[in-house]
């Protein structure tokens, strides 16, 4: 799954320019049956698998150094924002651990957790896609990472806003114009324009980020 989205545009860059360095393990190269066996059936019944946890601990343990920070993925974890990203874009190694099935047994998250992080307020279907939205999040974070067109500066949630409107030529296209200040040239204006846009667009949308 991690082959096609990391291999592409800013992430792809960054692998590239030796800014991010991405290594995707296989829990089963840490298994010892013939089967390779990850999953287990959960005491006292239900539905479902769960990772054992042998192949997990057994996986962490041979890949941590002094400074990993090992996050689990989950539904139960803290919310993944813009803040958690910045944070983690300046750790020096993170081991992300992706779930699948029903999850993890719980002693995983007891003992061999750092940090949990959820992406939402839904359930997917194993933890690699809510891994690869971490990694290009704080890809995208990573000094040199994003060229002077692409700025991470005022990007939506970089200062508790969402990013004001933007517009390209033509200068009108169906008979919606494109707000004057824009074409003025006059830098300040133009700013102070773009302040009070995300401002008032945060404030209707997200009223929630401003508090
Ligand atoms: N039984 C679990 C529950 O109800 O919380 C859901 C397990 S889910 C089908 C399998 C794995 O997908 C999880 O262990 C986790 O790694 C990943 N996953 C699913 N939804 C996620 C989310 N919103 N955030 C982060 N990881 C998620």
């Amino acid at each position: 799954m991690f082959a096609g989205p990391l291999d592409e545009s800013i992430v792809k860059r960054a692998r590239d320019a030796g800014l991010l360095d991405l290594k995707i393990h296989n829990l089963r190269d840490w298994t010892h049956d013939r089967h390779r066996t990850v999953d287990d059936k959960p005491f006292g019944g239900g539905p479902g698998m769960l990772l054992k946890p042998e192949p997990i601990f057994e996986a962490v343990e041979a890949l941590v150094g002094d400074e990993t920070q090992v996050i689990l993925l989950s539904p139960s974890g803290r919310k993944f924002d813009q803040a958690i990203a910045r944070d983690l874009a300046a750790k020096k190694h993170l081991l992300l651990v992706c779930g699948s099935y029903e999850g993890f047994d719980e002693r995983v998250r007891e003992t061999l957790a750092d940090d949990e992080l959820s992406i939402g307020d839904y359930v997917l279907t194993n933890g690699a896609l809510p891994a690869m939205i971490v990694v290009d999040t704080l890809t995208r974070l990573l000094p040199g990472a994003l060229g002077d067109d692409e700025s991470a500066r005022d990007e939506s949630f970089s200062h508790g806003l969402l990013e004001y409107p933007h517009y390209t030529r033509p200068a009108e296209f169906r008979g919606m114009k494109v707000p004057d200040v824009l074409l003025s040239g006059n830098h300040a204006e133009i700013e102070k324009w773009r302040r009070e846009q995300a401002k008032q667009k945060t404030k209707t949308r997200r009223p929630d980020l401003m508090e």
